[in-house]
Order: C-alpha cells, then structure tokens, then sequence
C-alpha cells in the first residue's frame, strides 16, 4: 500500500505538483545522462478512472470519467541538426528498454512491444502530412502499467502532445483524441472506444466528464466538494479465463439489441426489457437490463454530483457493482470482497461508494472515500482484503486532474 504522508492531503493541490515534479525530475535526468544534453520538451498526459457508466461505451451508453493526477511524462530534444538521423530514440523508465523507431520508411503496425503504441500516433501525423524530425525521448510513468488506469492511452497522448510541440501541427483535441485511438486500434490491436483517450486529453482539474459516447460530447460535471477523493484500490488480479469474454458480452449486446427491434440502447426503456423477455435467452435478458438500467444511473449520477448529494451517488455506485456482477457477469471473488469491504466500512467509517471499475475479472476497483478518513480506509480494506484472499492491494487516492499538457517549451 501507498504511504500517505499526513500533510500530503489529497485536497492540498500542492499534491498534484509533487507527483509530477518529481517524475518531471527523473526523466529529465535520465535524458541528460542518456544523451549529454538537456532535453528541451517535457509534456504530460495523465490515466484516467471510470466513476461510473461500465461495459455502455460501446452501447450508445454514457461514461463518467475522472483524469488521475498521475501521469506518463516525456523528455525530449529533436537530433542536433548535424547528426542527421531520420529516427526516434526512446528510453522508458518503466520498461528499462531503448528503443529506435525508423522515420525513412513507412510505419506499419505489427510490432507487438511498447513502442507499438509510438508508432501508432507517430504514422497518424504523417498521415495528416506532419514531417517528423528525429529527435530522442526519455518517458517515465505514476500509473501502473496493464492495471486498467490506461497508461496505454496516457502514453499516446502524451507522444501525440509532444509530436505537436516538435513540428508545430497542433491539432484540435477531439482530432488529438481521436488520432490516439486509431493508434491504439490499428498498432495494439485493442477496439477500445473513446473514453481513455478523451479523459487523458480533456481532463480538468475538480471536474468529471460526462461523456456521451453516442454523440462524442463531452459534457463538463463539476466534482468540487475539497473534502471527498477517489480511492483506487488495484486487486492485483486479473482472470484471463478463455479471452473472448469481452467479445462474447459485445455479441450478446447486439442479439439482444436486435430482438428489442431496436437501432440503438438509448431508445430502450426496462419496462421494454420485461416485455421482451421471452423473446430473449436468459443472458441476453441480463446484458439488457444491466446497458439500460447502467445508462440511467450514469445520468443519474452526473446529476447527484452537480447536486453534491453523495447518499445518491454512493447508492448508484454500489448498485452499478451488482448489475456488473449479477447481469453482466463480468466481476470476480477479489472485486466482489474489495466492494464489500468497503461497503461494511460505510458512511460512518469515510466510505460514500464503491464499485469495480474497467473491464472487469480483475483490476481495480473505484471508490469515494472522505479525505480526513483516506488513511484508515485505505489500511482497513488493504488489511481485510489480504487475510480474505492472502493478495495485497495496492491502494492510491486522487483528485480530478488535469488532462495532457505541456510542462517545458
Ligand atoms: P493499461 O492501459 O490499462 O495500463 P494496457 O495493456 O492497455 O493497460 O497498456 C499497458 C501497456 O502500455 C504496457 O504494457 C506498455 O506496452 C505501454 N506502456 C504504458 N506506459 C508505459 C511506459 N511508461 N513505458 C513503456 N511502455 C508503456
Ligand atoms: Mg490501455
């Protein structure tokens, strides 16, 4: 578990700068010593967390995104311009690896490591006609990598902010997001929607984002209340089971869509689930009443946010874990102990909400805890949650963070 520094309260910006100052540090020295000159460029791009509003992206749904204040960083420095190289030279702190990416000839997916993700956005500005100068990178991360916080996406935004500082093509940020999902589909080969990319790109600082994945807009969710912070607890689990689940809820979605007689979910009502009921198998009823009923707390807990009426969003959130476990099928023994733990530690002990957030059979899970009892909430359901599964969590609380950005021109 993370150690809280008793002044590093979460409602102290200051928090927000350490974290990131210090791996602004780390990289930068890395650069140096790499490459024995100072990197000119450092950019930002933060992961994100799902409040609510799971498994409808790609159901006309509505999801309710936070950006973390943890971030991926890059260093860099274009080539000097003697040296007359035409590729990129990268080092990740995390990976421990260098890697070249080749800029005189055409970028094709196909590489499976992490660099996949480089190229990715690197070939979507040459498609939009950018020159790409060589330059060397150094990039360093917070956020754990492959625990469903999106450091994926958090990496291409943060190359796609850098690549806009390095030749000077800025684009508009829906055109940004939208180029690191392409980059994410055709170089990693993951069919994620927008949500990851979007949060990274418009994070604001005390805000959610309600994102409306049918239309693409964004709609800005004040979360202003300096007393309350989201908890992150990682399970430190992840149940592979035969692969094709994701694919396998996808398909039963559009079956049952299709019996509804229905072009989209937002035209679908419960009672209208009911009354279908027999025409539908048993897990299609399920997947359907989970996509309608998870559309309208979305909604609904956008609207308890505005109106600061916690006991609203704290039911919301708990009745999203049941509908993702009991309809959706998608949560496991270790989230479900994780939700309930929390859920036994209640109002009273700093605990307004819990459920599990991302994919799901694994994870992370999302809760709303009380800053002043942050700590003793954090200890209780790390202690709890080892003697039940013999796994030890890893815990780390946040605030709406801003989105990516440049933090040395
Ligand atoms: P998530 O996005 O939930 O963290 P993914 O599996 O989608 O999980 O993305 C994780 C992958 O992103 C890593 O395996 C690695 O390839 C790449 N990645 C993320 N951060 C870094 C980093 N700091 N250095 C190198 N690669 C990174
Ligand atoms: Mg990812």
């Amino acid at each position: 578990m993370q150690k809280y520094h008793p002044l590093m309260s979460s409602s102290d910006r200051k928090i927000d700068h350490s974290l990131i100052d210090l791996l602004a540090e780390k990289v930068t020295q890395e650069f140096g010593r790499r490459f024995g000159r100072p990197a000119t460029v450092i950019v930002a791009a933060p992961g994100r967390v799902n409040l609510i509003g799971e498994h409808i992206d790609y159901n006309d749904g509505f999801v309710l995104p936070l950006a973390l204040d943890r971030y991926v960083l890059i260093a860099a420095d274009r080539h000097p311009a003697e040296s007359n190289r035409s590729s990129i030279q990268l080092f990740s702190l995390e990976m421990a690896t260098s890697e070249t990416v080749q800029l005189d000839q055409p970028i094709e997916p196909g590489n499976t490591g992490w660099t996949s993700y480089v190229e990715g956005v690197i070939a979507g500005f040459v498609e939009l006609g950018a020159t790409i100068p060589g330059f060397d990178a150094v990039l360093g991360s917070n956020l754990p990598l492959g625990g469903g916080l999106s450091s994926s996406a958090a990496l291409e935004v943060a190359m796609a902010t850098l690549v806009e500082q390095l030749t000077g093509k800025s684009l508009e940020r829906d055109e940004k997001a939208l180029l690191c999902q392409r980059a994410e589909h055709r170089f990693a080969g993951v069919p994620c929607g927008i949500m990851d990319q979007f949060s990274s790109v418009f994070g604001i600082a005390d805000e959610l984002m309600l994102i409306d994945c049918r239309s693409q807009e964004i709609e800005r969710v004040p979360f202003c209340s300096r007393e309350i912070s989201v908890l992150i607890t990682n399970s430190n689990v992840r149940h592979e089971l035969s692969g094709g689940e994701y694919a396998q809820r996808r398909a039963q979605c559009h079956s049952s869509l299709t019996k509804l007689n229905q072009s989209s979910w937002r035209n679908v009502s419960l009672d209208d689930v009911e009354r279908a009921r027999a025409a539908l198998t048993e897990p299609e009823f399920r997947r359907a009443r989970h996509v309608v009923s998870e559309i309208q707390r979305t909604i609904e807990a956008a609207l308890a946010f505005r109106s600061e009426d916690w006991d609203a969003v704290g039911k919301l959130m708990y009745s999203s874990h049941d509908s993702l476990r009991d309809d959706f099928e998608v949560s496991c023994y270790e989230l479900d102990i994780l939700v309930e733990i929390a859920s036994s530690i209640g109002s009273a002990g700093g605990v307004i909400g819990s459920r599990m957030t991302g994919g799901g059979f694994g994870g992370c899970t999302v809760s709303l805890v009380n800053n002043e009892q942050m700590e003793s909430v954090s200890a209780l359901i790390s202690e709890q949650y080892e003697s039940k599964t013999g796994i030890t969590p890893h815990c780390f609380f946040s605030r709406p963070a801003r989105g990516a950005h440049v933090i040395r021109k």
